[in-house]
């Protein structure tokens, strides 16, 4: 019994991360042929207009096939069947809705969009932050208003009318005969016309919580995940982790003068004071969400909710959701490792190692993350895998930057091989373990070393998402001649 159980647990920490690869060819087919059908018997009165529109919505369509292409979703994962059944539950609410195909992508934004080309796409930067099935059929649900109502299609077509309307060509007139400030006078004309599916008006907001909130009411998910859901929102531009990275558990070992990278990252509050002021006033403006207050505040008043405490999901709610935002959070730092940003891997796994100390998923990927800044420091590339601190960021990242950026060469290093004997010592056999492996050994530039290290990856995973990620590290393409 105590076997079985202990391999399970072994299996469960050994995690392996879907492959990032090309979509299923039925999936890419199944969309052209949707994408055909939605053309047919499309109307405008003005030819014209028509044109433009067809236009718009087929660049749509081919920038949502580039993307699938480009490997960009996640597919055939309980998270994606998980996405489906909640949409199918939301659908049936209501016979008036068609259904659009629910995707889920590697970005690691916090979001979820609906194209307006038939998809909507779940971010997986958005998963973690996430509390409860309910704000995640929430979420769903308000994309799913967009894609009813025809929120993009009503944008493009508001698009043309002002283009072609005389009155943008006098304001276009009107900017050139400035003197000062021409330039942003045109560009503000500019944005004017530009649709962003990404960032829809106000009332296009207002519009899709209230139907998402009614669709809601009608399910067996509770209404009040569509408030918990703002309450989320508000706040993805911070951490999700507002605990300030443990300096000490995190760079107190062998090979890493401590007091003396204390003694170097001193001014952390001072230095940050001289990067570029960042006006607060303006914070609103900046969010990945603005205005989610006003909108709890009348999603509480169109559910009759008004005046109930804050609170959150329940445990049992919480508990119920834990798994799959835990999923999500090593899928997360697995993308940004494929962005290459070694910094924010290593910060969002340090934090994960607060918790899960013995985790032998996050403490590869710790070690995987210094490896590649210790390569990184070596060839003088370091910015390209490491954040520069900003007042943008939020302080807790921030001031872990600024203390990356005081290590050593040789600390990083140590950093890797310390954070590889935990991995190994809590699941020698992990992929993410021996991939790790493989990173430093290849950061050391030890050519046999890394040769055993390559073997016993593919021993263990003959089909490792990392092949080609390997393959490229041992023969990197020919750099163009200069
Ligand atoms: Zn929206």
């Amino acid at each position: 019994m105590s076997v079985v159980s202990g391999s399970i647990v072994a299996q469960e920490s050994c995690d392996r991360i879907p492959p990032r690869e090309a979509p299923p060819k039925e999936l890419v087919e199944a969309m052209k042929r949707q994408y055909e059908q939605d053309s047919v018997g499309f109307q405008l009165p003005d030819k014209k207009m028509l044109k433009a529109v067809r236009n718009d919505r087929q660049q749509l369509r081919r920038a949502m096939v580039d993307r699938l292409e480009d490997r960009m979703f996640i597919h055939g994962t309980p998270i994606n069947a998980l996405l489906d059944s909640m949409m199918d539950v939301i659908v049936a609410t209501d016979p008036s809705l068609t259904r659009p195909r629910v995707n889920l992508t590697w970005l690691t934004i916090p979001n979820a969009v609906s194209w307006g080309e038939g998809t909507i796409t779940v971010f997986i930067g958005l998963l973690p932050h996430l509390r409860s099935k309910d704000e995640l059929a929430f979420v769903l649900a308000h994309e799913l208003a967009h894609h009813h109502q025809g929120h993009t299609d009503r944008d493009i077509r508001a698009k043309h009318e002002r283009l072609a309307s005389g009155e943008l060509k006098e304001q276009v007139k009107e900017a050139m005969r400035q003197t000062y400030g021409r330039r942003a006078r045109l560009e503000a004309l500019l944005m004017d016309v530009v649709v962003d599916v990404r960032k829809h008006g106000r009332a296009y907001e207002s519009e899709s919580d209230s139907l998402g909130l009614i669709w809601l009411m009608r399910t067996r998910f509770d209404p009040l995940g569509a408030i918990g859901t703002m309450e989320v929102l508000d706040k993805t531009d911070k951490e999700l982790d507002q605990r300030p990275i443990d300096l000490r558990a995190a760079f107190d070992h062998p090979g890493v003068d401590f007091s003396g990278l204390m003694a170097r990252s001193q001014t952390p509050i001072s230095s940050l004071a001289g990067v570029d002021a960042f006006d607060r006033s303006r914070e609103e403006d900046l969010k990945t969400h603005p205005d989610c207050v006003h909108r709890a505040e009348d999603l509480r008043i169109w559910s009759g909710m008004e005046g109930m405490g804050e609170g959150g999901p329940t445990n049992e709610a919480r508990a119920a959701y834990a798994g799959i935002a835990r999923k999500a959070m090593r899928w997360l730092v697995e993308s940004e490792f494929y962005y290459e940003d070694a910094g924010r891997a290593v910060f969002l796994a340090l934090q994960r190692l607060r918790d899960e100390p013995e985790d032998p998923f996050w403490n590869a990927a710790v070690a995987r993350g210094f490896a590649m800044l210790h390569k990184a420091s070596k060839e003088h590339d370091l910015a390209f895998v490491l954040a520069t601190p900003k007042k943008t960021l939020d302080p807790v990242y921030a001031a872990f930057l600024e203390v990356v950026h005081g290590l050593r060469m040789s600390e990083y290093a140590a950093l890797s091989e310390h954070y590889l004997q935990r991995a190994r010592s809590s699941g020698p056999a992990c992929e993410a373990t021996l991939f790790a492996t493989f990173w430093q050994a290849h950061a050391k530039g030890v050519t046999n070393e890394r040769g055993v290290a390559h073997d016993a990856l593919f021993a263990a995973y003959p089909d490792t998402r990392y092949r080609e990620l390997v393959e490229e590290l041992v023969a990197p393409p020919a750099k163009p001649k200069r």
